[in-house]
Formats: structure tokens, sequence, C-alpha cells
């Protein structure tokens, strides 16, 4: 996308405004501004509770807010909730599913719910062939597979073609080749629509979108592009190295080599193994460094990974940055 230059085609698809949903003295959504441009795939990222399902529900009209403003192309989701809810596809947590329908039945069914104008037996054919499902159109859904009820999901979505599509963890309880078939079809809409994607699997809104939105306890924590997001996780200065022999000989060759600022033997110790936390001089690889040292004194490595590519350890990070940034000023 043209971010950082001014280009007059691209403008706010959803513009969120100073929204708070609270249930008693529970701050599901805490003050959040957001703006998301047309065409962008973005990834609403978070732990369990985090307020992803209470943001899309009322991003998508579906629950009230307590305050602040929902705009969908323009429309206020509050001011003309028919208007605004037409351009929005959207896959709750639990699917809208009737498990005794056929696919087609269920599709034909969502199809009129919408009152789509489209010329139905074509665009039905066409959302079966995006997202597969034409050769289970005549089935039951109750007897599908897990992914394949989420494809169902996803084309009561995608029927009538709206600009702008919202998925709540749409690969949770999916198995690894599922989900991979998801997030590839995730990656296709992503080219015709504007999405919004929630996880709270760091990996794949890295895979699949351009741009990251933290939120933990109702409120944003960071907003970045991907590559902002992934370059903050691999500058990292912290290597887990499992070493075979003794402590004190482990320790010695790899103290007091350049780069490397300080060694910590971890948790108990395996008969003749132990994982030990190798911090490094920030912007250093010292990966080499520390190979030789043990190579030179007869120690194999067992295993060597950089710590924190877990979401805690993103959290931790920019909860840090943004502490540092504000201690700057
Ligand atoms: P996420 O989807 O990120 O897991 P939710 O939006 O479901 O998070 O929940 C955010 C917070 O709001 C949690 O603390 C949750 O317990 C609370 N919450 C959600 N729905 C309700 C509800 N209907 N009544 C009371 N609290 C709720
Ligand atoms: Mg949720």
């Amino acid at each position: 996308m043209g971010r950082g230059f001014y280009v007059p085609w691209v403008f706010r698809m959803i513009k969120i405004e100073n929204l708070t949903k609270r249930y008693g003295s529970v701050y599901a959504l805490d003050d959040i501004s957001l703006e998301i441009e047309k065409g962008e795939v973005v990834g609403l990222l978070g732990p369990n509770g985090a307020g992803k399902s209470t943001a899309m529900n009322i991003l998508t009209g579906y629950l009230s807010a307590t305050s602040g403003t929902v705009a969908i192309d323009g429309i206020d989701i509050l001011e003309d909730p028919v208007e605004a809810k037409k351009r929005i596809g959207y896959l709750p947590e639990q699917p809208p599913i009737y498990p005794e329908m056929t696919v087609e039945e269920y599709l034909n069914f969502v199809f009129d719910l919408k009152k789509c104008t489209f010329d139905r037996k074509e665009h039905l054919k066409e959302i079966c062939e995006v997202v597969k499902l034409t050769d289970v159109y005549k089935r039951i859904i109750k007897n599908l597979s897990k992914g394949y009820k989420q494809r169902v999901g996803i084309a009561q979505a995608i029927i009538g073609n709206p600009p702008v599509i919202i998925f709540d963890e749409p690969t949770v309880g999916l198995d690894p080749k599922q989900i991979i078939e998801i997030r590839n079809l995730l990656r296709i809409l992503g080219k015709k629509h504007t999405v919004i994607l929630s996880t709270h699997i760091l990996s794949e809104v890295q895979a699949v979108c351009e741009r990251i939105i933290i939120i933990d306890k109702g409120k944003i924590i960071a907003n970045e592009q991907t590559s902002e997001i992934t370059r903050a996780i691999e500058d990292n200065n912290r290597f887990k190295v499992k070493i075979c022999g003794d402590r004190a000989k482990v320790l010695s060759a790899l103290r007091d080599r350049s780069g490397i600022v300080k060694v910590e033997e971890e948790g108990s110790r395996d008969s003749d193994s132990a994982l030990y936390i190798v911090e490094t001089e920030r912007g250093i690889d010292v990966r080499k460094t520390v190979f030789y040292a043990c190579a030179e004194n007869n120690l194999p490595i067992l295993e060597f990974a950089p710590l924190g590519a877990e979401l805690e350890d993103v959290f931790l990070k920019l909860v840090d940055k943004n502490l540092n940034a504000k201690s700057d000023r």
C-alpha cells in the first residue's frame, strides 16, 4: 500500500473513533481509535479476553458500543446500519450455520437473507469455486469436516461481494493442513477486499496480514506494518543454546568473548547437557562466536534458537518500547 505519501484514491474504509465497551466494571474495549484503508489486510492480534470479538461484533453492528463511533465506507453503523452492514461480510467466532441444511440450501438461504441482486446461480457458483465448496455443494453441512464447515462460513460471509470482510479467529480448531488452506484462501480474498482477521497466533498474522494491530485488555498496544513487528522480533539479542559438557567449562568458554554480554544456565540439566541463555550486544550476530568458542573447547551444541518469537515476548518488547519512548520525551 502507498503508506507514507498521499494517494488520492486510498481512503478510509473503516474509521473507529474512541470506541469503548464496558461490561459492568470490565472495559472490554477502552477508548480505541483506528483507521483502515481500502484494500488493506489487517490482523487483530491479542490473547484471549483482549477484546477482539467485542471489537468485531461492534464493527459489524451485532453489538452496541458504550461510547464512540464506527463508520464503514463513510457510513455510520448506528445512523444507517442497513447500508453499513451491506458493506461487510462477517464470519463470527461461532459461524451462523444451519447444520441440517445442505451447502446449496444454506447458501441460497443466505443469498435471500442478504437480498442479493446478483445472478444467483452464477454468483453462488463463483463463490463455491473460490472457497472450494463445489464438490460438497449437495451435502448436508453437519456431515462435513471442520475445515469444510469453515469454508461454508467463509462462503456466507462473501455472498453479495461486500468490500469489507471480517473473520474472527477463522483457523481455531482446524488441523494444520486445513489451517494452510484457509490461510491461502484469506490471502486470495485479501487481493479484492479489505480484510480484518483476528487471531491469538502471531505467525498467522505474519503469514497473512500487511498490518498488525495488537490489542491487550481492551487497548491498542501496537499498530504497525507486519515487517516492523517482524523486525522487532528478529532484532533479538537473546539465544537459547543447549550445550553438552561441564557447566564451569561452558561458562568460561563463553564469558568474556567479544559481543557476548551475559551467559546463564537455565532450568534443570539433563545428564550431560544443559540449556544456557546467551545474551549478546544489540545488533551483533554472535552465533559464529558461540559456535567456535564451544568447538574449541570440545563442547557440542545440541540446540541453538533465538528467544522470543512468542506473542508474550512481542508484548513485553512493545510495552517496553512504549515505556522507553515515553521516558525519552
Ligand atoms: P477476545 O475475543 O479477544 O478473546 P472478547 O472480546 O471475547 O475477547 O472479551 C473481552 C473481555 O470482555 C473479556 O474480559 C470478556 O470476559 C469480557 N466479555 C465479553 N463478552 C462479555 C459479556 N457478554 N458479558 C460480560 N463480559 C464479557
Ligand atoms: Mg474472541
